[in-house]
């Protein structure tokens, strides 16, 4: 499983333990936490760092809207601790993720950016 897949395999993992506790959902997320794991899952697929990604916590870009970034730390924060036990290589992976440092993609090369997600990202790209 490559870096992106596993990210969005632990987002999706954390929307559910929140939803579940919060919204007393079971199977299927509620439309609220359904619309942000689709927001996060774009915000995956367009990230600049591409399979090198920091943590979203860790990054210095915050392309999430505002909106969406209170929603990802409440959930991270009710979620995270919940974790380690349900899916502890999951975590541990993501606690790695974590050490990892990333430049800002100003700091990046064309070439380096063009290396890392196959195109040239702009700074509008995290605005969608
Ligand atoms: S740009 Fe940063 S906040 Fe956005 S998906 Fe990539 S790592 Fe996460």
């Amino acid at each position: 499983m490559n870096h992106i897949d596993r990210e969005n395999q632990t987002m999706g993992k954390m929307v559910g333990i929140y939803c579940r506790a919060h919204h007393h959902t079971k199977d299927e997320l509620c439309d609220d936490c359904a619309q942000f794991l689709d927001y996060a899952e774009v915000r995956l697929e367009k990230c600049p760092y591409g399979e090198d990604k920091p943590t979203c916590a860790n990054c210095p870009v915050h392309c999430y809207k505002p909106h969406f970034r209170a929603q990802a730390k409440a959930i991270m924060r009710f979620s995270g601790p919940r974790m380690l036990l349900r899916h502890p290589l999951l975590t541990i992976a993501h606690y790695m993720d974590g050490r990892r440092r990333a430049l800002h993609p100003r700091e990046l090369t064309r070439e380096q950016r063009l290396e890392k997600t196959g195109r040239f990202p702009t700074l509008g790209d995290h605005d969608r």
